[in-house]
């Protein structure tokens, strides 16, 4: 168990598939291992309700993966502990982890914070969130049992969630600011199999409007410019993911005095974390797993593939201090 004076050998942030992986592959490899969380274990494998291309599982929920997961994980031996971290340090002998409460001696770090939803930006989504506007269908659906929703984006989470919505609500309509969604075909192929959902192309949110609830979504043709109002009980924005790096952008190294001698700035200008095939940073000890790595695919058995790697990379890196 840890304490005061513990160093582990691994500390991994974030409780998504990828860190989860990597804390089983560490535990596992009898590595003194801590998991760090901010929220609740499983990261966006919780705001999913159905996955079926997660190997092994025809279909399962999101929340029960993300327990299965847990569960796994913990099994060898990693701890497990809340936390929010807000900066890493590199010295000479360990890196620290430094969280709202406390700092945390580790020889290595496997980053996994991955991703949080984009907003939209306009008039009413402030006022409104909590109230009709939401990011999360599997959180917030079963709220709108026999009404109207929007649904905004056209990737494979506005498209494969409005499905997910139709088990509530009467019509799910699409709102997509181009003319083709960016979504999976076998997605899109049920989305417009399903009699309740639709999709109106070229056109994107310009407000939100409502008494106490959402009542009207106001949208603009972006070809023709032309303004059309929308009843709508709910909004669900599914326009994109932001990487949850602020944390990490600079790595400050000291030296053996505790002075800073370096600022190594480890994310990319969109904010992603580059890595090389083995999941090493810019700084050797620390690695950047799933979502928040800059590469193409985001998916759960990428996020599992990247965090088996980094575990692995960060055993090798154990014994050869
Ligand atoms: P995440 O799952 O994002 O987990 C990161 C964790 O880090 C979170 O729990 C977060 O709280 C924590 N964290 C962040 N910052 C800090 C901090 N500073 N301190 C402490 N903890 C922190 N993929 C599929 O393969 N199949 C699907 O069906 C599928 N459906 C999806 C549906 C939706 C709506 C969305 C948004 C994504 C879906 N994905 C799906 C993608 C998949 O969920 C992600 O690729 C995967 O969860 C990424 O895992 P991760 O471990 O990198 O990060
Ligand atoms: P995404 O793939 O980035 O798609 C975002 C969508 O929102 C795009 O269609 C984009 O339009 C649109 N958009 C972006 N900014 C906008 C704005 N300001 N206003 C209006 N529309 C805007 O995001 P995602 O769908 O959330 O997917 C994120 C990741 O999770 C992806 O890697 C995805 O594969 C993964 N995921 C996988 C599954 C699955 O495997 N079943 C399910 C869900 C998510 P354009 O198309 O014009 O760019």
């Amino acid at each position: 168990m840890g304490n005061l004076e513990t160093i582990y050998d691994v500390v991994v942030i974030g409780a998504g598939p990828g860190g989860l992986t990597a804390a089983l592959y560490t535990s596992r490899a009898n590595l003194n291992t801590l998991i760090i969380e901010r929220g609740v274990p499983g990261g966006q494998m919780m705001n999913t309700g159905e996955i079926e291309n997660y190997p092994g599982f025809d279909h399962i929920t999101g929340p029960d993966l993300s327990t299965k997961m847990f569960e796994q994980a913990t099994k060898f031996g990693a701890e497990y502990k809340y936390g929010d971290v807000k900066g890493i340090t590199d010295t000479p002998d360990y890196k620290i982890v430094h969280t709202s409460k406390e700092d945390i001696k580790t020889k290595t770090i496997i980053i996994a914070t991955g991703t949080t939803p984009r907003y939209l930006g306009v008039d009413g989504e402030d006022k409104f969130r909590g109230r009709g506007v939401s990011y999360c269908a599997i959180c917030d659906g079963a709220f709108f049992k026999e009404k109207e929703l929007i649904v905004v984006g056209g990737g494979d989470s506005a498209v494969e969630e409005s499905q997910y919505l139709t088990k509530f609500a009467n019509k799910v309509t699409v709102v997509h600011r181009r003319d083709a969604f960016r979504a999976q075909s076998v997605l899109q192929n049920r989305f417009f199999d399903n009699e309740k959902t639709d999709v109106i192309w070229d056109s994107t949110v310009e407000e939100i409007k409502g008494d106490d609830k959402v009542s009207t979504v106001v949208l603009k043709n972006v070809k023709t410019g032309e303004i059309s109002n929308v009843n709508a009980d709910g909004v669900f924005v599914y326009i994109g993911l932001i990487p949850l790096s602020e944390p990490f952008k600079i790595v400050k190294v000291q030296d053996e005095n505790g002075n800073v001698v370096e600022e190594v700035q480890i994310t990319n200008d969109k904010g992603y974390i580059p890595t090389d095939e083995s999941m090493n940073t810019k700084v050797k000890g620390i690695y950047a797993i799933g979502d928040i790595r800059e590469k193409d695919l985001r998916q759960i058995v990428t996020a599992t593939g990247d965090g088996g790697i980094a575990a692995v990379s960060a055993q090798h890196y154990i014994e050869n201090l």
